[in-house]
């Protein structure tokens, strides 16, 4: 159902018709910006059981003391809005005021009030009947889920922190998830357990069960054909402690991702949109604005950087039975000089955006949404400009002094969308790090590690 109102700025009392399409989760908070004076008007919903809106409606029409004059539909659904105040508008919309369509879970496009042509419908018929179902499930799961995010967050930080006792006592209480005992394999599986059940919603779970039985077949593989040369790298991830410090901020990613699983919720439904073509038509996110997720890409992206490391480990590996073995020439200078790395630590050094470079023929298929390291500059060196009214982000991916050439331009969807898939990537090689893991923890690797003594 959708509710109609009219508001007028705050600021420069300029009139918007906004159509706000409900979504099911019980708190809603939409926001846009004034098309006049640029001042952001945000219009929250409260209401339990939202998908009983219709009832709710119909219940305050029927007990309309005037029944030819029935209320608006508005009235029986808790709202508030700020940064304007809500005004009699003219029923139905008339062309020549400011128009915004809101809506939580699917793109709004910019445009004038057609009728029944809501940001639902027209997202449906993009994408068929039944995917429009399937979008609307998968946010189900998190309307019923993200209340409990804070909770996840608080066991990922105790089993980050080394708190394993009042993660096991969380875990039981919150979660119903038992810690079969002290050890690290127990709390691990617990932890896991928690985080793919939450993360589920967000993730492609084909793609990501594929990625996990692709990974541990690859270890079991490389363990049994090679064994002495995947020990040294499993001792190497071991000795540097890089595998421990990798997996604790991979597990910090998700506490981003649960924050923005607003803005997000359009974006999930272009992976059902097989007519979305990036930067094609304008399309906007009806909740918060960008400033808060360009860190989030920024970090994600570098623990991506690091999470190739051992994409490439495994990959010299496989090819050339030594994780330090990079191909020769696979990039060579004018001069003739050829850039391979020396070995792994060298290659932890370079540049993100080079590092697939080095991947020959890779063992894994990285995907490329997710490897925008034009985007990433832009962020990191802050040469990034967001206009609130139209959502358009320019970035200027090029370190050029003063000057700003080469500009690149999206909608925030898009980014969210990047965002989203990068999320997905790192998330995929999580997974890898949890296989590596375990090979450490357990034979036939275990048997490899040099314990220092006393240990
Ligand atoms: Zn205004």
């Amino acid at each position: 159902m959708n509710i109609n109102m009219t508001v007028r700025c705050d600021e420069c009392s300029n009139h918007t018709n906004c159509r706000c399409g409900m979504s099911n989760r019980d708190h809603q908070p939409l926001k846009f910006t004034c098309r006049n004076c640029g001042s952001t008007i945000g219009i929250t919903f409260d209401v339990q059981g939202a998908d009983s809106l219709d009832t709710v409606a119909l219940a305050a029409m029927l007990s309309s003391k005037n029944k030819r004059k029935p209320p608006k539909l508005n009235q029986g659904v808790r709202h508030r809005v700020t940064g304007a105040t809500e005004v009699e508008g003219e029923s139905p919309f008339k062309p020549g005021i400011d128009f915004v369509d809101l809506h939580l879970d699917f793109p709004v496009v910019f445009g004038e009030y057609e009728m029944g042509n809501t940001p639902y419908m027209q997202a449906s018929m993009r994408s068929g009947a039944e995917r429009a179902a399937f979008h609307r499930d998968r946010l189900g799961l998190v309307n019923a889920q993200y209340k409990k995010y804070p909770q996840v967050i608080k066991l990922i930080g105790m089993y980050n922190s080394g708190f394993h006792g009042p993660f096991a006592v969380l875990a039981r209480k919150s979660f119903k998830v038992e810690v079969r005992s002290k050890r690290l394999e127990d709390i691990n599986a617990a932890l896991y357990t928690v985080v793919s059940h939450y993360v589920l919603p967000f993730t492609l779970p084909d793609t990501s069960q594929g990625a996990s039985r692709k990974f541990t077949h690859t270890v079991l593989d490389l363990l049994q054909s090679k064994r002495e040369a995947t020990g040294a790298f499993l001792q190497k991830l071991y000795d540097t402690e890089y595998l421990v410090g990798l997996q604790r901020d991979c597990l910090k990613i998700y506490k981003p991702i649960f924050h923005a699983e607003m803005p997000l919720r359009p974006a999930l439904f272009l992976d059902l949109d097989p007519s979305y073509v990036e930067g094609q038509v304008p399309m906007r996110v009806s909740t918060n604005d960008f400033e808060e997720y360009k860190e989030v890409y920024k970090d994600m992206a570098e623990i991506y950087s690091r999470q190739l490391v051992l994409v490439a480990g495994i990959n010299n590996l496989i090819k050339r039975g030594d994780h330090d073995a990079f191909a020769s020439g696979v990039w060579v200078t004018a001069k003739g000089k050829d850039q391979a790395p020396d070995g792994l630590e060298d290659y932890a050094d370079v540049a993100l955006g080079n590092k697939p470079r080095f991947l020959d023929d890779p063992w894994f298929t990285l995907d490329p949404v997710a490897q925008d390291n034009k985007l990433r500059n832009g962020i990191a060196h802050a040469k990034i400009d967001y206009n609130e009214v139209t959502q358009k982000i320019t970035y200027y991916p090029k370190l050029e002094g003063m000057q700003r050439a080469s500009k690149e331009e999206i909608f925030l969807l898009d980014y969210m969308r990047r965002m989203l898939a990068l999320f997905r990537e790192v998330h995929r090689l999580h997974h890898l790090i949890k296989c590596l893991n375990y090979a450490i923890l357990l034979e036939p690797g275990a048997s490899l590690i040099k314990k220092p003594p006393g240990v």
